[in-house]
């Protein structure tokens, strides 16, 4: 461990940090709250593993990495935001609450402090709460790297870069995600989020659910659903989706809603949260919940404030 903190840098710009990552060609990671990553490495040690880098580039002290804006149409999240800036943002509670409640329930307040949205995203784990909210709000990652001698940024759908869990397709030891952004809800738009949880539970949800969708005289304009963990990835109901989308929600929509969601996901069992059939049996219960919570703020906005 030693050797990994004498290599810690604290870059000031992402060209620095991109610059850092190609110096130790494959041997340095990123790393921003590090409430992933260093609980993951004191494991690798306690097992009497080397950890598997020689150096850290720690990116949350880039300039406006821990700012979040309104550009272009989008909401921006630096990579340096924390859980905590996210629960205090009024332009993320009034305009991505799914975002806000997810982040409000990550850890404690020790670990909401310190720990990012970029970091919940970057280690790629179908049930993180962050990406699960951000699945639903059709977020994109901004994923910075060095092709010498440039830089290149790039926008890319959230959707594309989980591989499998903890598997990103961005590889944190030569490149990094500099922001997320997704489209803030408009007039009749809202969006919610709700988990379950072991009462003792640290970590992850037993199973996470999140909606954005849009409403004209009660009909489901669009609608975007995500769960977690119910498949190898972050998961989208694309099917139960294109089934809601021009209805009004009823016991019958809701009914059959229910019975194509249950048909498109794959829960399996974990070994310390839950068995797949207690998590089927939880999923018309947080599809119901989010649902008509995100319906209910929808039809209160009819203009944003
Ligand atoms: C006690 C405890 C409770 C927790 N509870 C929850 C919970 O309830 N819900 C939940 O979802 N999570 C939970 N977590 C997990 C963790 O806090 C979150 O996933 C957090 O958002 C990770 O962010 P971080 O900044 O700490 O990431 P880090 O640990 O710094 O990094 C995580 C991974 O992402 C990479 N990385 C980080 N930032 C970037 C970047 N900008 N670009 C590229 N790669 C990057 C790192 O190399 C590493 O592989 C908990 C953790 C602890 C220790």
């Amino acid at each position: 461990m030693m050797k990994v903190f004498e290599n810690y840098h604290l870059p000031t710009t992402v060209n620095e940090a991109l610059a850092l990552l190609a110096q130790y060609d494959g041997r340095a990671r990123v790393i921003a709250g590090g409430t992933d990553l260093l609980v993951d490495t004191q494991a690798e040690v306690y097992e009497g593993h080397r950890p598997h880098f020689d150096a850290l580039i720690d990116v949350t002290k880039i300039a406006g990495a821990n700012e979040i804006v309104e550009r272009d149409g989008f909401i921006e999240i630096g990579c340096g935001v924390t859980h905590t800036q996210i629960v205090n943002s009024r332009l993320i509670q009034q305009r991505a609450t799914a975002l806000a409640e997810a982040s409000f329930v990550v850890g404690g307040p020790q670990v909401r402090n310190v720990a990012t949205l970029c970091g919940n995203v970057a280690h790629a784990l179908p049930a993180a709460d962050g990406t699960v909210a951000l699945m639903a709000l059709e977020g994109d990652a901004l994923v910075s790297s060095l092709q010498s001698p440039a830089i290149r940024n790039q926008w890319r759908p959230l959707a594309e870069i989980f591989l499998g869990p903890g598997t990103s397709a961005v590889d944190s030891t030569r490149e990094m995600i500099s922001a997320i952004r997704f489209r803030p809800c408009g007039a009749n738009e809202a969006s919610a989020f709700a988990r379950v949880m072991r009462p003792q539970g640290v970590a992850l949800p037993i199973l996470g659910m999140a909606v954005r969708l849009e409403i004209r005289d009660w009909r489901l304009e669009t609608v975007a659903i995500s769960a977690g963990p119910v498949a190898p990835i972050p998961f989208r109901a694309n099917r139960t989706e294109e089934f809601l989308r021009g209805k009004i929600l009823d016991e019958a929509v809701l009914q059959e809603a229910t019975k194509i969601l249950l048909s498109e996901v794959s829960p399996r069992t974990s070994a310390h949260r839950a068995t797949k059939e207690y998590r089927v049996e939880l999923l018309p219960m947080l599809l119901e919940q989010t649902l008509r919570t995100a319906i209910e703020r929808a039809s209160n906005h009819g203009s944003v404030h």
